[in-house]
């Protein structure tokens, strides 16, 4: 019978995010063309186990000496996956139990091609099929995403050679971030294998972290939760792709390239994360897909020009410290809830403001670090179109709020502002704050219109942002370490 083989070619992606990284790893040693099944297997084997650099021992019966083996492992993150070892008979000898050769980790493929021809249940192609083992293939039985396989799932998935090798190649490719038991994997997709395996080539291998315990992926900061980490490795490539001596120049002008393409249609990459619980069979919590990257990095690039202008040095690393700040320590442990909700929020471009409030009044009362208001009224004026002139005058307010608070020692006026539930709630503190403190209020905040808005704004995002300014001026005054960490409302 004839090698089995398998037919790699950059015209025929599987459009499955998983499956299309592997075949990119695989195009990538292997090239184009037809390639032994058993060569593949071999390669991939050797890649995905390394020796640990402990030594144990096992009974050779041959010379009947104990004699010492390296012990292996499988790479990470193929271990938080794959537990499973061939299993070795034992042997005692003077009451100790010795293998009788070398535990050997393989992966079971079942790619023999003794099963009728079908369609294979990832690319539909006429192939001879395998049976998928669901630790090996642990993205494929995401309900909601991939639903018909779902329903296939009952009989078992089926996959030509090619679909089941790129599926397992899969974990030489894309990136993780580890936090204590769990981790996120992310994977950076592009609609033609062409130029995922350049992203790949000239991008994310210069980038990718190795050797490293806690993940390949490159990030301005991470945590327990999804959504700050995600936004931690898209801050880390958005200032690669705007000023990075990492990257060669080539793969810097790629980067930049494809975040600054046309948001549709189709957008030409999409960010898969996926966290999931390693056990013995990997449990997915959440697979998610973002596809708007194009307008987060438009965002990011209004940001650095702004923190420029402001006279910061180093914007790219000034916007990880805004972002990095919404943590704190409780107890033995440093909680970051507040970052992940903010991340989520600007993820999906919805309202970020009351976490920041919640953090500022609840949480932490220090300052916000430097940019953080500017980076917060950019975002604002962007994503709700919010009036500029409207915003510097509630800003101009809510600085002024905050001095006399903290000049008259009235902070419970500001908590009274933040915990207002309702227009007439709001304006009552209002009144009583220009009463108190001897401040007056904007016009334009008194006018209350159609469907309880203020200058077009909901009147509850105007009422947390003044909470916000307010909050953050009266600390600033409160702060004897203004110079270390200055606040950006004394510009
Ligand atoms: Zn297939």
């Amino acid at each position: 019978m004839p090698a089995q083989t398998i037919r790699l070619s950059f015209d025929r992606p599987t459009g499955n995010f998983w499956v299309d990284t592997g075949l990119v790893v695989l195009l990538r040693n292997f090239g184009e063309g037809e390639h032994a099944v058993e060569d593949v297997l071999n390669w991939l084997q050797s890649q995905l186990l390394r020796r640990t650099g402990n030594k144990g021992e096992y009974y050779d019966r041959q010379t009947g000496e104990i004699r010492p083996y390296h012990k292996v492992s499988w790479v990470k993150p193929t271990d938080l996956f794959i537990k499973v070892i061939s299993p070795i008979p034992k042997i005692a000898i003077e009451g100790k139990e010795y293998f009788i050769r070398p535990p050997d980790p393989k992966f079971n493929l079942d790619l023999k091609p003794n099963k009728k021809p079908g369609n294979c249940d990832l690319c539909g192609e006429e192939a001879l099929l395998a049976d998928a083992a669901m630790w090996i293939y642990p993205f494929v039985v995401d309900p909601a995403k991939f639903s018909n396989f779902y329903s296939g799932a009952k009989r078992g998935l089926r996959f030509c050679a090619r679909c089941a090798l790129g599926g397992v190649a899969g974990y030489l490719g894309w990136l993780w971030k580890a936090h204590r038991r769990d981790a996120l994997h992310l994977f950076i997709f592009h609609s033609t294998l062409r130029e995922m395996e350049r992203l790949h080539r000239e991008v994310l291998d210069p980038l990718r972290a190795s050797g490293t315990e806690s993940g390949s992926a490159p990030v301005m900061f991470a945590g327990s939760y999804e959504s700050e980490t995600t936004l931690g490795l898209l801050l880390a490539l958005f200032k690669y792709a705007r000023d990075s001596d990492t990257l060669p120049e080539a793969g810097r002008q790629f980067l930049t390239e494809i975040l600054g393409a046309a948001d549709r249609p189709p957008p030409p990459i999409t960010l898969y994360v996926i966290s999931g619980t390693p056990a013995q069979a990997f449990q997915t919590k959440a697979l998610r897909e973002f596809s708007k990257l194009q307008r987060l990095f438009r965002l990011y690039k209004r940001w650095i020009d702004l923190l420029v202008k402001l006279g910061v040095d180093n914007p790219s690393h000034q916007i990880g410290v805004v972002f990095s700040q919404f943590m704190a320590r409780q107890g033995q442990r440093t909680e970051s809830i507040w970052r992940d909700r903010i991340a989520a929020a600007i993820l999906d471009f919805g309202d970020p403001t009351p976490f920041v409030e919640q953090f500022l009044f609840d949480v932490h009362a220090r300052p916000l670090y430097r940019g953080t208001i500017e980076v917060l009224n950019t975002y604002i004026q962007e994503v709700f179109n919010m009036d500029d002139k409207f915003q510097s005058a509630l800003a101009g307010f809510g600085h002024s709020l905050g001095r006399e608070a903290h000049k008259q020692s009235e902070m419970g006026l500001l908590y009274a502002l933040r915990n207002a539930k309702n227009p007439e709630a709001f304006y009552r503190v209002l009144n009583d704050a220009q009463f108190r403190l001897q401040v007056s209020i904007p016009e334009a905040v008194l006018r209350i219109e159609k469907g309880e808005r203020i200058a077009g704004v909901p009147w509850g995002r105007v009422k947390t942002l003044l909470s916000i300014y307010a909050m953050n001026a009266y600390l600033w005054k409160g702060d004897t370490k203004t110079e270390a960490i200055p606040s950006t409302q004394e510009n």
